[in-house]
């Protein structure tokens, strides 16, 4: 524990990438308070200074590596050559090995299944001098939060993310997570419950419910509840519907909202929960990553196109008003110009509420990156420019269609909200002409639209 007399060291962070990883971030903060240190948001004045890291396609690793960079550089511009400097999250599990031999600046990286004791490793690394590049990472992460983790929030106050489970079975060949962050694993239900009444309890007015495969929460758990030798589904566990309905019984006004579902894992069940729970947003994330069958079995993304028209036809009708997002990825090896037409056409006849397009990235270690008729980066960029542009025009006649209804809206900002159908950081905004309380639910009539945002 720190001495009372000394100043508690200062911790600052840097954190990039996704949702999963803002978490990771915010427990690795609420660690270091736990232990008697402080935090601070100006990174010059930090002791200790992490960079968490995301390693998902080559352009998030090139970032990363600039953010490591452009710190270790400040703390010799700043004369503060004491500063320690730790890299965390997903490059610092899977590379921290060749880190430590490119980037001999980093004081010491670590892993996934490390967040919870930061502050134990910040006091170490404070107090071991020329030890630089010491590596706390260890293999295949099995580290998932409970209620009771400190974390110390870094979303704004009304809107949380969290995290339900972590780790990935899936065997998308594009895809290096389930390398980095390991098998899936769920929370038990009582420890998301109590997580999200403790949330509630503190005025949190969203909760936006985050795994690797948010659908197949629970599902592993069945494994383990059935014991050996008995079929897997006789003992049914834990599933996302049933979370959903105790969910609904919690007292108090919120959003629930499910992101980075996969088409695999819907059930009738569960669009009938969702339906029949007010509080769960008419809102569905849900990377389709492609549609041509050619395409999806190349993918492995253990679906067909016909379930997934099927699936998002039952979805429409179960889930009247819902919101569908999702992403694709176009210039994926093997992807002929007759694939991608029919994903446009696709895209074109779903009109799904928010898209994303992602351009293929060859990623070392995926088994995608090894196959053949890998396709030029000209032609990736002109069918991501092409799918964009169909995507622009359905959002603004969607956006449109939005003229002139009462929506309820979370103010984000004095003048600026989101409806049930923009999650944070990624979709389309509400611009407000009156201002309004931040962190707070209203009601206003849409009057006009502007690209992707409504006004109101
Ligand atoms: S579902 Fe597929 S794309 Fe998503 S994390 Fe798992 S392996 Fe990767």
């Amino acid at each position: 524990m720190i001495s009372k007399t000394a100043s508690p060291p200062k911790v600052g962070m840097i954190s990039l990438g996704c949702a999963k990883n803002l978490v990771d971030a915010e427990i690795m903060l609420g660690s270091v308070m736990k232990s008697g240190m402080q935090i601070t948001a100006n990174a010059d004045e930090a002791d200790v200074l992490v960079v968490n890291t995301c390693a998902f396609i080559d352009s998030a690793k090139e970032e990363s590596i600039d953010a490591i960079l452009e710190a270790h550089q400040q703390r010799g511009l700043n004369k503060r050559p004491g500063q320690k400097l730790i890299v965390s999250g997903c490059m610092s599990q899977r590379f921290s090995r060749e880190l430590r031999e490119a980037l001999p600046e980093v004081d010491a990286f670590i892993g996934l299944d490390q967040v919870g004791e930061m502050g134990a490793i910040v006091q170490r690394v404070l107090s071991v001098e020329n030890d630089r590049g010491y590596s706390f990472v260890t293999d295949r992460p099995t580290y998932i939060p409970n209620y009771d983790t400190p974390r110390f929030r870094l979303t704004p106050a009304h809107s949380a993310y969290l995290k339900i489970a972590e780790g990935c079975n899936h065997p998308c060949s594009f895809c290096v997570i389930p390398q980095m962050r390991g098998r899936h694993r769920s929370r038990q239900p009582g420890s998301v419950l109590a997580e999200i009444r403790g949330l509630v309890a503190e005025g949190v007015k969203e909760i936006n419910l985050i795994s690797q495969d948010t659908t197949y929460y629970g599902m592993d758990l069945w494994a383990e509840k059935a014991g050996p030798r008995q079929p897997v589904d006789s003992a049914r566990g834990p599933t996302l519907a049933a979370l959903l309905r105790e969910i609904q019984k919690i007292e108090g006004d919120f959003w629930v909202r499910l992101l980075y579902t996969h088409p695999a894992h819907w059930s009738d069940e569960l669009i009938e929960t969702i339906a029949g729970c007010d509080k769960v947003a008419r809102y569905v994330d849900m990377p389709l990553q492609h549609i041509e069958e050619g395409m999806l079995g190349r993918m492995r993304r253990e679906t067909s196109r016909a379930h997934i028209e099927n699936l998002i036809g039952r979805l429409r009708r179960g889930i009247p008003g819902v919101a569908i997002r999702t992403t694709f990825i176009v210039g994926f090896p093997g992807e002929s110009e007759e694939a991608f037409a029919s994903l446009l056409q696709f895209i074109e006849a779903t009109r799904f509420e928010r898209l994303g397009v992602f351009k293929y990235s060859q990623e070392e270690g995926s088994r995608a990156a090894k196959m053949a008729e890998q396709i030029p980066n000209r032609i990736k960029s002109e069918r991501y420019r092409r799918a964009m542009t169909v995507q622009q025009r359905i959002a603004r006649e969607i956006a449109a269609k939005n003229i002139g209804n009462e929506l309820r809206l979370l103010v984000d900002e004095p003048l600026i909200a989101r409806t049930q159908a923009d999650a944070p950081d990624v979709d389309a905004r509400v611009i407000l002409s009156e201002a309004a309380p931040v962190g707070e639910f209203i009601m206003r009539r849409i009057t006009g639209s502007r690209g992707y945002d409504l006004t109101a």
